[in-house]
């Protein structure tokens, strides 16, 4: 079993190369693979840039030459979910593209010939709790540091399973975030790739795990919000999700 584990973002996937023991590098495509073990599971590290041709490209890069069986991408999102706050963890239970629309010859939304808006993701049986576990008040100063904890407010993580979309744009406007709430209703956050990579997972058939950090509320505050917490816990994020991933 080889996991190939990804983020569309240096701070997201930097701390999790350092737990990479025995690496080996390879370049591909722009890319530096990181090969070795993690918690004795063997993994394929990757940084795959943002947005979803770079996602799709990486997915299939690890799926093709790294021969990984299943695709873990952690990092950060924007709240679409009014009882979702900065912070809470987003375990994707499927992925939709917000900007697929291919009208009148398709629904919207709608991939065409696979003829699906959704895409289901896998979920490890004992994820959802294990991550709650680690993720409690307890653990947070720990995970984040207590100036961290403080500044975004972080005492009480939510851990869920929802649907995520994603598409090539930061959304930070109340009219892109309002046609997603009204059309696509059932969604919790909204980002870049993983709608990406769980097609190219659901063409391969290989399961993928998504978990996305809300970082913003995807509102005319996203980019003040998203940077400090990209830079500052989005990295000791992953690594905790991925610990708690690999450890299961
Ligand atoms: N910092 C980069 C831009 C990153 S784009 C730059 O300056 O060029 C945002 C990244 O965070 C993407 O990988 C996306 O998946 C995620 N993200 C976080 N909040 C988002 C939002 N409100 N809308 C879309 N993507 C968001």
């Amino acid at each position: 079993m080889i996991y190939g584990i990804m983020a569309a973002m240096p701070e997201e996937i930097e701390g999790v190369v350092k737990l990479v023991e025995n690496p080996e590098v390879k370049f591909i495509g722009g890319r530096e693979y990181t090969i070795g073990t993690i918690h004795d599971k063997n993994v394929v590290v990757v940084f795959s840039r943002w947005g979803k041709v770079a996602a799709a490209s990486t997915v299939t890069t690890l799926i093709d030459v790294f021969h990984v069986n299943q695709i873990v991408f952690t990092g950060i999102a924007g709240g679409i979910h009014h009882d979702l706050k900065v912070g809470d963890i987003v375990v994707a239970s499927s992925c939709v593209f917000h900007d697929m629309d291919t009208r009148p010859l398709n629904d919207r939304y709608v991939v065409p010939l696979i003829n699906k808006k959704y895409f289901d993701v896998h979920v490890g049986a004992r994820l959802l709790e294990n991550l709650q576990g680690m993720f409690t008040s307890n653990n947070i100063v720990s995970i984040v540091g207590q100036e961290w904890v403080e500044q975004f407010k972080l005492n009480e993580v939510m851990v869920v399973n929802r649907a995520i979309a994603s598409g090539d744009q930061f959304v930070n406007s109340h009219e892109v975030r309002n046609d997603i709430i009204n059309n696509l209703s059932d969604v919790a956050c909204v980002e870049m790739e993983g709608a990406a990579v769980a097609q190219i997972c659901f063409e391969h058939d290989i399961p993928c795990t998504i978990v996305r950090t809300i970082s913003d509320s995807a509102d005319h505050s996203a980019s003040i919000d998203f940077e400090p917490f990209a830079k500052y816990v989005a990295s000791n994020y992953s690594i905790a999700i991925v610990s708690t991933l690999l450890s299961d």
